[in-house]
């Protein structure tokens, strides 16, 4: 059973950061705060580092829709950290509030060869891992849609779509639009092979297959976020939204909008 009071700490294991998680745990015991005994447990799973840090938080804790991930950035602003380690008694605030206040962020569900899927907070890429290209058929539902040769794919959710989406020229979204932004990466665009050559944004009920044309020279590798699959032969890989969100603990005054503008202009 969960306790409301109950937080789940996740940092690098470098002595480094143990030392600035220290002003963190005592002010948190200070305020009542227990540690869980395991991150299951936890009403509050807090990460200490960059988004970097976040995305891997809410991976190892199984993208859990029933907590609240927060935040905690160790230097810069980023875009999954609503606070600073300067900002701690405002973090107590907040987790305090009667009623919290949370963005919830959608993700995204990839199903490779039909087994078990995986999901991203940022973004699914498949890309090529050597100098050759790799040739996908893409389906939007049943239909088939294009057929794409070049270097790979990136499937970003809208807090994705600010990083390596954003990288291949996509657009920004609202995270407030539950959606994928299908977005290529050095498309080959002859009379053989075409594609639309531009991003497309998909609604929250379509789904994406990306089948693998087996040519022999096909070997792409498949990124969750910031970590890489292991498949040896892919033939497909499923995308849609998944039925649930994470939710993060907001800072007042803080929309994604503010946090673009700071970040890029
Ligand atoms: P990294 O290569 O060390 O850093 C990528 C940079 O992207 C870091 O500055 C990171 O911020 C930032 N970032 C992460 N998520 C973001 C978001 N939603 N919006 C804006 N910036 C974001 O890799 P990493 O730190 O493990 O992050 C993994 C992400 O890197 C992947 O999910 C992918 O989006 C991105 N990536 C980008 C490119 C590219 O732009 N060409 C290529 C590969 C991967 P922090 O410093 O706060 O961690
Ligand atoms: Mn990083």
């Amino acid at each position: 059973m969960t306790s409301q009071n109950q937080y789940y700490l996740f940092f690098k294991q470098t002595e480094k950061m143990k030392q600035t998680s220290l002003p963190l745990i005592k002010k948190l015991e200070q305020a009542a705060f227990k540690q869980a005994p395991t991150f299951n447990e936890a009403t509050f799973i807090i990460s200490l580092g960059g988004d970097n840090s976040f995305l891997q938080t809410v991976r190892k804790t199984g993208f859990r829709s029933d907590c609240i991930y927060i935040g905690i950035n160790t230097d810069d602003i980023g875009f999954y950290t609503d606070f600073t380690v300067d900002q701690l008694d405002l973090l107590i605030q907040s987790m305090q509030e009667s009623t919290l206040e949370v963005r919830k962020y959608p993700i995204i569900e990839a199903r490779i060869d039909q087994k078990a899927p995986f999901y991203c907070l940022n973004e699914c890429t498949i890309r090529s891992s050597t100098i050759k290209t790799f040739v996908m058929d893409v389906c939007i539902d049943s239909h088939y849609f294009e057929t794409f040769r070049g270097d790979g794919m990136i499937i970003a959710t809208p807090t994705g779509s600010t990083a390596y989406n954003k990288s291949a020229g996509g657009a920004v979204i609202d995270p407030k639009l539950p959606s994928m932004q299908v977005n290529e990466i050095s498309s080959l665009n002859n009379s053989e092979y075409r594609t639309l050559g531009t991003s497309f944004v998909l609604g929250s009920d379509r789904q994406l297959t990306l089948k693998i044309v087996q040519t022999g020279n096909e070997f792409p590798v498949i990124a969750v976020d910031n970590e890489a699959l292991s498949f040896p032969q892919v033939k497909q890989v499923q995308l849609q939204l998944a039925n649930r969100q994470i939710q993060v603990l907001k800072l007042k005054n803080n929309s994604f909008w503010n946090r673009v503008q700071r970040k890029f202009l």
